[in-house]
């Protein structure tokens, strides 16, 4: 009871109307696939795949990690195979649904279904043999192969002429196309299934050969038998009188302006719709085991930077501080994976410290996660932070004199320019001494007359300048000569 509580709540959870569309175009692109492959006779092949598709949605629930692995690596390698494998039988999938939009195929073919038959029965009567192709709405010339033109309008008279045994042009296929006998002496494709009997011979297994690759109708009369066989979309059935020929080859053309893709008149309703709810069940059965495998629930690990905000203006952040945090993740696998370290930040709010040292502790609060992502841990979980009173006070820069003159030289004078410069520090305790500014070094042995030298400031650490950027200073070194006055 409780799995199938879980499995209605797993239904209710992820069932929207983009994954009833998503199902439904998944399961009409596999009937459409089922049907044209059984057709074509490539049935043990699609059920080897469909065994593979099975097999990976089985390891999928399981956690089977070897044959997901397998999977995984070689399933691209094996659609590339299996599409090269199945040009032919794609081809004619695409073509069909292309097919279905094209409505300008119409032609004039009313009136000439009764003289067709009646040279077809004139045919069967005197024991000769023929074949005679009706093009539905798919294109049929790459399948075929010889033949020559003729352009005749039908006539009972011109059918028997063709067939006549004792005529050079008897042998092969006529095709009828926008009202007339288009071309004669066609060779058709043979059949690669073992569908018909062992009794019907080449001219048989032609017409059954073309059916089968396309939506074309074809009339094979029989030399032996003098009986007239219809073949369409894989079947075939025998035609009894004249009438029902005619009625034949009427609704091709009809059918021919309001396409129906894949099933023949002989199959019946119900198993279509077994067929089609099968498709259906499989792409939704595909659907939820890939969706119940994103939807497992994974751990990550991630080493992310720490971001120190809204330090108020009084205060500054000294001593050590975290630059990064190991974080410890879990959610859903299809939230988990995609994620990359970068895209994740720590941020430590700063905008409420006061003056001290204070503890700080990293949440999910700290932390913009993927919705379902949850925090479980954080190392180190908590730090602390000091922060100080920032004192503003102006301090006389120093310069920092290295060596010593020569001998007979004197330093009367330093003169720096700024002489002071206004410094931001933070509050160690109170009546501190502010902190020592100086000038970078000042080598004075090479010095032999007044000089001017251009420096930078040092400053302890933690110290900063009140504006910005710290100026540089210009020293002026008086030397004169010992006794010169
Ligand atoms: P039947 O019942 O009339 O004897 P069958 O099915 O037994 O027909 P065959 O006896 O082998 O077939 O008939 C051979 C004739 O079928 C050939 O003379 C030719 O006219 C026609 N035929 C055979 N192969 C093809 C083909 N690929 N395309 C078109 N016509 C073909
Ligand atoms: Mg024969």
């Amino acid at each position: 009871m409780d799995a199938l509580q879980a499995i209605s709540q797993f239904i209710k959870d992820a069932l929207t109307w983009r994954v009833v569309l998503d199902v439904f175009f998944m399961g009409a692109s596999l009937f459409l696939l089922y049907r044209t492959f059984m057709r074509l006779g490539s049935w043990t092949i699609v059920r080897g795949v469909l065994l593979a598709i099975v097999a990976f949605a089985v390891a999928n629930v399981l956690q089977l990690q070897g044959i997901m692995w397998a999977y995984s690596n070689l399933s691209q390698v094996a659609v590339i195979g299996l599409i090269i494998l199945f040009q032919p039988e794609l081809r004619k999938v695409l073509e069909q649904a292309v097919s279905i939009s094209s409505k300008d195929q119409r032609y004039a073919e009313t009136g000439i279904a009764d003289p067709i038959a009646e040279g077809l029965f004139r045919v069967a009567e005197r024991r000769w043999g023929a074949l005679l192709v009706l093009p539905g709405k798919e294109p049929i010339g790459r399948h075929l192969s010889g033949g020559q033109e003729l352009n005749a309008r039908p006539s009972p008279a011109i059918i028997q002429s063709i067939f006549d045994p004792n005529s050079p042009g008897h042998d092969g296929a006529v095709v009828v196309e926008k009202g007339s006998l288009a071309l004669f002496g066609v060779r058709l494709p043979l059949s690669k299934t073992n569908v018909l009997p062992y009794y019907l011979g080449t001219r048989h297994n032609a017409a059954m050969g073309l059916c089968e690759a396309s939506d074309a109708l074809i009339v094979a009369v029989s030399e032996e038998r003098g009986t007239i066989t219809l073949f369409r979309n894989g079947t075939y059935r025998t035609v009894e009188d004249q009438d029902e020929l005619v009625g034949a080859l009427n609704s091709q053309w009809t059918e021919n302006s309001q396409y129906r893709p894949v099933w023949g008149p002989a199959m019946r309703k119900s198993k279509l719709v077994i067929q089609a709810g099968f498709c259906l069940a499989v792409a939704f059965i595909f659907w939820a085991t890939i969706i119940h495998s994103q939807g497992e629930i994974l751990e990550r690990v991630f080493t992310v930077p720490v971001e120190y905000t809204a330090t108020p203006a009084d205060l500054a952040l000294v001593g050590s501080k975290p630059e990064e945090v190991k974080i410890h993740l879990s959610g859903p696998k299809s939230e988990l994976n995609p994620l990359r370290p970068n895209q994740l930040i720590v941020t430590i709010d700063l905008s409420k410290g006061t003056s001290g040292e204070k503890p700080y502790f990293v949440t999910e609060d700290n932390i913009a996660l993927p919705r379902n992502v949850s925090l479980l841990g954080v190392e180190p979980e908590s730090f602390r932070l000091t922060l100080k009173r920032i004192i503003k006070q102006e301090v006389k820069l120093k310069p920092q004199l290295v060596g010593r003159l020569a001998d007979h030289l004197v330093l009367k004078e330093v003169v720096l320019t700024p002489e002071s410069i206004v410094v931001l520090f933070p509050e160690e305790k109170k009546g501190q001494k502010p902190p020592e500014v100086t000038t970078t070094p000042i080598y004075l042995d090479g010095i032999k007359t007044t000089t001017a030298i251009l420096c930078k400031i040092i400053v302890p650490p933690g110290v900063q300048p009140a504006d910005k950027k710290w100026p540089d200073v210009q020293v002026v070194l008086n030397v004169e000569e010992e006794g010169v006055k």
